[in-house]
């Protein structure tokens, strides 16, 4: 049992607030307290045909299931389809947005039990596409949050600063603020059931990724701030990916972070070569 004001955070045991006393290797088997995730975001990518083809090859390129979960994001289209050819596999399918309500006049929306009903296990709230190009708020998001658990989708919440915001030293300020308000007083059981996605802004889509440092000070104050309201151990088990530019260069540094447990990749999960090749991150070799 950990104490309530301790945290583990993938290889270190420490009182909140107070630094790190020591540092285990991350890959020793004291530090597996989440399975890593591997989630690829297509965005407004992909015929419903190259999604069957690649969904398909992605079956077949793991005839036994790997040690991570994965997760891709088809357009809403191609839902359905893929949930198809990967029916009986370890692929877990996620929707890229909900709409907050169950259902209505909301034309153009597709609501959570429609993404359920299609096979989706996950779905994106609050990336930061949303959120700059179509208004997306954090009280909108908490509501999206809300409506995505009590249908059983389970939520990968993105957030993370824009270029300017980290240049003016507001990192920590807008990471807590989206935590904040975002998750609003989720209850201990609906905390279990998300995942977050720390996602600078100006790594996304822009091939400058976050050092795996400034990755990991991000994921180790978001683990923070979640052991602060709910507890070490909830903390501990919450899947916190990075997003911004991963690759199959870039994967296996950001991966030996303590506090890292996965990525959701954009660009990079489009090609099935270079997606497998991110599942397969642990057996990149070291340069
Ligand atoms: C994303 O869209 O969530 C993302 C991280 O994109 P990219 O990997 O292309 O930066």
């Amino acid at each position: 049992m950990i104490p309530p004001d301790w945290l583990v955070s993938g290889a270190v045991m420490h009182r909140i607030g107070e630094l790190p006393l020591h540092v285990r290797h991350p890959n020793s088997e004291d530090c597996q307290m989440v399975q890593p995730v591997i989630a690829g975001n297509w965005k407004m990518n992909k015929t419903v045909a190259e999604a069957i083809n690649f969904a398909s090859s992605l079956r077949n390129a793991f005839p036994t299931p790997p040690q991570v979960e994965v997760i891709i994001a088809p357009p809403f289209t191609a839902l359905h389809a893929v949930a198809e050819v990967l029916r009986g596999s370890a692929v877990r399918l996620a929707a890229q947005n909900l709409h907050e309500a169950e259902k209505g006049a909301f034309t153009g929306e597709i609501s959570a039990g429609m993404l359920r009903e299609v096979g989706c296990t996950y779905v994106i709230v609050g990336h930061s596409e949303r959120r700059t190009l179509f208004g997306e708020g954090d009280q909108m998001i908490h509501r999206k949050l809300r409506t995505a658990l009590s249908a059983d989708l389970k939520p990968i919440l993105c957030i993370g600063e824009t270029l300017k915001e980290r240049e003016e030293g507001r990192m920590q300020n807008v990471v807590e603020r989206q935590l904040k308000e975002g998750l609003n007083n989720l209850n201990p059981d609906d905390i279990s059931r998300l995942l977050i996605a720390y996602e600078p802004v100006w790594a996304i889509g822009t091939g400058r990724t976050a050092t795996p440092d400034q990755a990991e000070e991000a994921h180790l104050l978001i683990r923070e701030w979640i052991a602060g309201r709910y507890g070490g151990e909830r903390a501990a088990a919450t899947a916190i990916l990075y997003g911004g530019s991963v690759t199959p260069k870039n994967i296996a540094d950001l991966m030996r972070e303590p506090d890292i447990n996965g990525a959701l990749v954009g660009g990079a999960s489009l090609d099935i070569g270079s997606f497998v090749q991110l599942v397969g991150y642990s057996s990149i070799p070291e340069v």
